[in-house]
């Protein structure tokens, strides 16, 4: 679905050349659900930001779902994200003066579809994640995981193949972080391609693979064990024993520590 070959991003700032993302190979297939993850400032946005044809890259290749995403004006960007792609943020992005049914509408909007009819489909979608009660509600009335999702409602509402979510769960608690998860998983399992950006190890977890960036480069890509219960289970055990084995050998718990006990886990 996504496949990117020797992306390099750089911004300038008056003199300053920023190499923010230095060659970045990746495929994602359709249906996958990955997380990406990686200290703040390492590329993450950048790079969810360009699969999200938001921003330009300097070298290398996108193709999307196997078509060439380059050089492209903002009016056919705007027709492709619109038809291919689904956003979610942390921050929700609603639109503060509009209420749910609005907010959830608007991707139809810019497709033309009349008020009535287009409306209609939000309240559908809106119930389907059980917020049927609030269509009517202005963002400011709602609680973190309700605005989180309209965005949901709002994102798939023009039928994404792929679904772009940056800290999805990043201003929600734990509790609501983990239903927003079986959400998202939910959504993953009518096929839509799921790419969640996290600093958070129990959300990345829930994801099939966890791509790791440093500095612009990716590190690694560990693959989760996700949906089944044992696995949780022994990967519970796993950590305990880790832990411990941490003690013996006198690990600092740095960062070392932390990615190690995540590739073990994994
Ligand atoms: P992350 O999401 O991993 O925290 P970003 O991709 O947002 O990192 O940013 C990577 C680097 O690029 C940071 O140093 C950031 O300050 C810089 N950066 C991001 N967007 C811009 C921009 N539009 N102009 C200049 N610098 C930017
Ligand atoms: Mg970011």
């Amino acid at each position: 679905m996504i496949n990117i070959r020797n992306i390099h991003k750089s911004y300038t700032n008056g003199q300053n050349n920023l190499h923010v993302l230095k060659g970045i190979n990746l495929d994602i297939k359709e249906g996958e659900m990955i997380s990406i993850m990686g200290p703040s400032g390492s590329g993450k946005s950048t790079l969810l930001n360009i699969f999200g044809i938001l921003d330009n890259y300097d070298e290398g290749e996108y193709l999307l779902d196997g078509k060439k995403i380059q050089h492209l004006n903002e009016r056919k960007a705007a027709l492709l994200r619109n038809r291919m792609l689904g956003f979610v943020f942390q921050s929700f992005n609603l639109v503060s003066f509009k209420n749910a049914v609005e907010n959830v509408a608007l991707p139809l909007y810019y497709q033309k579809v009349p008020r009535r009819k287009r409306n209609k489909i939000a309240i559908e979608y809106l119930d389907r994640l059980g917020l049927k009660d609030w269509a009517h509600h202005l963002p400011s009335e709602l609680s973190g995981g309700q605005k989180q999702r309209v965005a949901i409602a709002r994102a798939l509402i023009t039928n994404p193949k792929v679904i772009l979510a940056d800290e999805p769960t990043g201003a929600l608690d734990s509790v609501t972080s983990q239903e927003m998860m079986d959400l998202l998983t939910e959504i993953n399992k009518t096929g839509i391609t799921m790419i969640i950006v996290t600093h958070e190890l129990d959300i990345a977890r829930r994801t099939q693979k966890t791509i790791r960036i440093i500095d612009g480069m990716i590190q690694e890509i560990v693959v989760n064990e996700v949906g089944s219960q044992r696995s949780e289970v022994r990967s519970q055990i796993r950590s305990n024993v880790i832990a411990s084995e941490a003690k013996q050998t006198k690990y600092e718990p740095d960062r070392n520590y932390e990615s190690k006990k995540y590739e073990k886990v994994a």
